[in-house]
């Protein structure tokens, strides 16, 4: 059997970190992309953070898209294991639900019906804990792999639906004849904070990004299960291999800290270089508001005053070490913001 790996939405801002770890591992990879223009820079971006930068060489890129057939049997061709990655990821409510909910649901399922037929031996699935914890009451719970959001809840985001779903198509296919011999193993990571591996700022950016930009006068009292995308992409390398892994979940967090707390370690580092990190209480009526003109902060609503509790015990056991802390993500996604340009001090930004 090859020791290729296959990784959809190679241009994503897990998914780098998905395909430098396997390169510093050996493994011959072989990304996805919607466009075939993506390679140049992908490659450019990738060799000054791998352990060798020759290993570039053992990565290619195939263009294939989660709303079409074309392409996905002859990324799969060949292939030992499957990182299926890929999904929309809106900065906001999109205006028609099919457009993320589509290519998640349909995508994930051409990739397994793909990879099925080709012999593949496991596919690694992202999935979130957006499939976790939605729709539900949250109060007093700890969750765990056990627990499903309830795509149908009233006001459920349509992201966190098209994450539900999709997970949910990926194990009822796996329950089929059609899947054959194929195993599945998802990771569920929380909001992903950490460093960029190049200057494409993605949906998760955003909070950090905002923070330091002092887009809100104050800062939103939310509470999440953060995780660090190194740990991430370690999880989706581990969970290629390990025997325990298939056919499980893997909640991929840390337990829950506010936002505020992600506010003061910025306040504390970035305030002396010229950064105004808002880090007040925002009260609930002023997220609201807020979100009557930002789509961020829309998305954000259904989770005021609803913290997130996890147990992460699963995925700590797959690496065999803890995850990564909320200073450690918190100050290398900034350090990446300042270093391709996103934020600046307010002093530099007047002149
Ligand atoms: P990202 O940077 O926006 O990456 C999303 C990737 O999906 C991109 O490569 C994008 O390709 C690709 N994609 C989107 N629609 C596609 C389509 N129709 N066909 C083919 N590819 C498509 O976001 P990310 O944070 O790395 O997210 C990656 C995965 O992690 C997603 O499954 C997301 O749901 C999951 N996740 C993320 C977080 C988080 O906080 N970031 C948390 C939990 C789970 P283009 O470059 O062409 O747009």
């Amino acid at each position: 059997m090859s020791d290729t790996v296959l990784v959809t939405g190679a241009t994503g801002y897990i998914a780098r970190h998905a395909v430098a770890q396997l390169l510093d591992a050996g493994h011959t990879v072989r990304g996805t992309a919607r466009r075939a223009e993506a390679a140049q820079g992908l490659r450019s971006d990738l060799t000054p953070h791998l352990a060798d930068p020759a290993t570039i060489d053992r990565f290619s890129l195939v263009v294939a898209d989660l709303g079409s057939d074309d392409g996905w049997v002859a990324a799969v061709a060949g292939c030992s294991q499957v990182c299926h990655v890929a999904s929309p990821l809106p900065a906001g409510e999109p205006k028609n639900p099919d457009q993320v909910i589509r290519p998640a649901v349909d995508g994930t399922l051409r990739v397994l019906r793909a990879a099925a037929s080709a012999g593949v031996q496991r596919v690694v699935l992202t999935s979130s804990i957006a499939a976790v914890l939605y729709g539900v009451d949250r109060r007093g719970k700890v969750f765990t792999e056990a627990d499903w959001s309830n795509p149908d809840a009233k006001g459920i985001g349509t992201y966190e639906r098209s994450k539900t779903l999709a997970e949910r198509a990926a194990w009822e296919f796996m329950a089929t004849p059609e899947a054959g011999a194929l195993e599945l193993a998802t990771i569920n990571p929380g909001l992903v904070l950490g460093p960029m591996i190049g200057s494409e700022a993605s949906t998760s950016n955003e909070s950090v990004r905002k923070l330091l930009a002092r887009e809100l006068p104050a800062c939103p009292d939310l509470t999440y299960a953060f995780v660090d995308v190194r740990d991430v992409a370690a999880a989706h390398v581990a969970a290629l291999t390990a025997p325990s892994a298939a056919g499980h979940r893997h909640i991929c967090a840390i337990d829950s800290h506010s936002l505020r707390e992600v506010a003061a370690i910025l306040a504390r580092e970035y305030g002396p270089k010229g950064y105004r990190v808002p880090t007040g209480k925002l009260p609930g009526w002023g997220l609201k508001v807020a979100a009557l003109f930002d789509k961020t902060a829309a998305m954000a609503l259904n989770d005021l005053g609803n913290p997130q509790r996890i147990d992460n015990t699963r995925v700590v056991q797959l690496l065999g070490r803890p995850l990564r802390d909320l200073e450690e993500m918190t100050l290398a996604m900034a350090a990446s913001l300042e270093h391709y340009g996103h934020v600046q001090p307010k002093a530099r930004r007047r002149s």
